[in-house]
């Protein structure tokens, strides 16, 4: 599993915040000098993650 750098092919580590653009992060950092609006893709899972959950938690309360 996992997301591979759209450059080199390689595992991919970074991801450019609301794309789904994913690099390596020597690609990254050859790419980008500023790697503040790259996010880290095991991060965005987790975030992914959470925002399910809450949704998940927000319909079941929403129910009646
Ligand atoms: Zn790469």
């Amino acid at each position: 599993m996992g997301k591979k750098c759209m450059i080199c092919g390689a595992e991919g580590e970074y991801i450019i915040k609301n794309t789904s653009d994913v690099y390596c992060k020597d690609c990254a950092a050859d790419c980008f000098s500023d790697l503040s609006f790259l996010q880290k893709v095991e991060e965005q899972a987790q975030e992914l993650k959470q925002m399910v959950k809450k949704k998940m938690e927000e319909d079941f309360l929403n129910e009646d």
